[in-house]
């Protein structure tokens, strides 16, 4: 299987450290709002890239933390603590800010089919293992203090810069050459951050007592101690939105790579960003949605997970209303297809070159999806097979052998797109009411009342969602 490397900037086999286990880390969220759909994009990929593995036989362990203190406004680190500003908002704790948004997360994932990371780690049941870090880097002699916390310094980790391709000594000398950032007093460098920062006295929330004095960790040494912690200080992947490049994940390899001495992580997947009519969707721009906002517009959980799976996940997508609506068309027609052929129950031979052609197209499917995963190809030869079914179908020469090896092949295809398509291998048993319609179509249909049995359809159609095509062995129904 073939994955682009952040770090070596190229496409590369993948290699496990440990034979048939994969050690993966994916960063969280902050949970002080609802995670808008652009979070999300990075969550399917994550959880796309985890089932990929888990289709090639490899046990994942799957690690995410959930940031429930010490993110700040804005990027720089100046500012207030957004978890303490929606606190005071809505007149609670920031516990209880970070608990009920953490919730509805979880809730929001499970929604979009993402399987529960195998270990799902808050920031403030890890103090002890920060505090252990920032000491380990404090004996190597990469802190210093300054006015606001206690600085990484960036100088001195010799790597810094490798993950982006940033030559930041150069751009540090510049910028502070010309005085033109703001930048915490004290500081050395414009990259310097924070691994841990002091809170004034008359705080009371979410602060903790270290030897570095009263204070509460900075967001970048949650990853690394969390992921350590869990995964060991070498493992093999760590994913994330590609904005975190050049400031999140270069400061988490610098800590976690200075205190150990060992290389952190093999391989590093970035997704790209999700626009919103073109723009960057961003709360402060107030052009969000969650999938809650997505829901009341017709728009299904499976249908944005099949919708973020046209894009390749390296590419910059831009959502449209038209574009969702086209994916959620097509995800229910899926899904129909699916409950169509699931309840085929045919009986002619099996056709050995039918068969042959959709064994073709699932190795298709997973040469694509190896190949760094490009689901948009994947998701073409999914479609492929379904046009073939449809033809062989319409012609009558379905068997059921031949049902049965498109179910298995569509089954295996959704283990990795993770969309659902189980759900639909059985037809759901009929509401009393529409079915009672239909058994009174059927009747008008047979004495040639087709005026009625015309409006019964239209009825079933309207209010059940149910579309009854009439055949030459009598009429069937399925859902819309
Ligand atoms: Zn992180």
């Amino acid at each position: 299987m073939k994955l682009y490397n952040t770090l070596t900037r190229k496409k590369s086999d993948f290699k496990a450290i440990k034979e048939k286990e994969v050690r993966m880390y994916s960063c969280g969220p902050t949970v002080y709002s609802h995670a808008h759909i652009g979070n999300l994009r990075a969550y399917i990929i994550s959880d796309t890239l985890r089932r990929m593995f888990e289709h090639r036989s490899y046990k994942v362990i799957h690690v995410m933390n959930i940031t429930d203190v010490g993110h700040l406004v804005g990027d720089g680190s100046l500012g207030e603590d957004k978890l303490k500003q929606t606190a005071r908002i809505e007149h609670k704790s920031a516990k209880e800010i970070a608990k009920e948004y953490e919730r509805l997360f979880l809730k929001d994932i499970k929604k979009i089919g993402i399987k529960m990371p195998s270990i799902i780690a808050r920031a403030t049941d890890h103090i002890p293992q920060m505090l252990n870090l920032i000491e380990s880097l404090e004996r190597r002699g990469y802190l210093y203090k300054a006015e606001t916390g206690i600085y990484f310094d960036t100088s001195k980790f010799k790597d810094y810069g490798n993950l982006s391709g940033t030559d930041f000594k150069r751009l540090n000398s510049s910028l502070i050459g010309g005085a033109r950032i703001e930048r915490p007093s004290g500081t050395r460098n414009i990259t310097d951050f924070a691994v841990w920062r002091f809170s004034p006295e008359k705080e009371k929330e979410m602060v903790w007592d270290s030897k570095y004095g009263r204070g509460f960790p900075g967001w970048h040494i949650e990853c690394s101690a969390i992921s350590m912690e869990y995964l060991g200080n070498h493992f093999d992947v760590h994913t994330g939105g590609v904005d975190h490049i050049q400031i999140h994940h270069q400061n988490e390899i610098a800590q976690s790579e200075g205190a150990t001495g060992e290389k952190f992580v093999n391989f590093w997947v970035h997704n790209e960003f999700l626009k919103v009519n073109g723009s960057k969707m961003s709360k402060s721009l107030h052009n969000t949605y969650t999938i809650e906002d997505l829901e009341g517009m017709g728009i299904s959980p499976q249908g944005y997970r099949y919708f973020v799976l046209t894009g390749h996940y390296r590419s910059i997508m831009n959502m449209t209303k038209e574009a969702l609506g086209n994916a959620q068309r097509t995800i229910a027609s899926i899904h129909s297809f699916i409950e169509r052929i699931s309840g085929y129950d045919a009986e002619g031979k099996p056709d050995r070159e039918f068969i042959e052609e959709i064994a073709s197209l699932e190795r298709e499917f997973f040469e694509w999806m190896e190949d760094d995963m490009n689901t948009p190809e994947a998701l073409a030869s999914l479609h492929a097979l379904i046009s073939v079914v449809n033809k062989c179908h319409s012609t009558g020469k379905l068997s059921k052998a031949g049902r049965d090896a498109v179910m298995a092949t569509l089954l295996k295809m959704d283990s990795v797109l993770g969309l659902s398509f189980k759900e639909h291998t059985e037809t759901k048993p009929l509401a009393a009411e529409p079915k009672r319609l239909i058994e009174e179509r059927e009747k008008a249909r047979q004495s040639g009342d087709f005026k009625s049995a015309d409006e019964i359809r239209q009825e079933l159609k309207e209010r059940f969602g149910i579309i009854v095509e009439d055949g030459k062995n009598g009429s069937v129904w399925r859902r819309q």
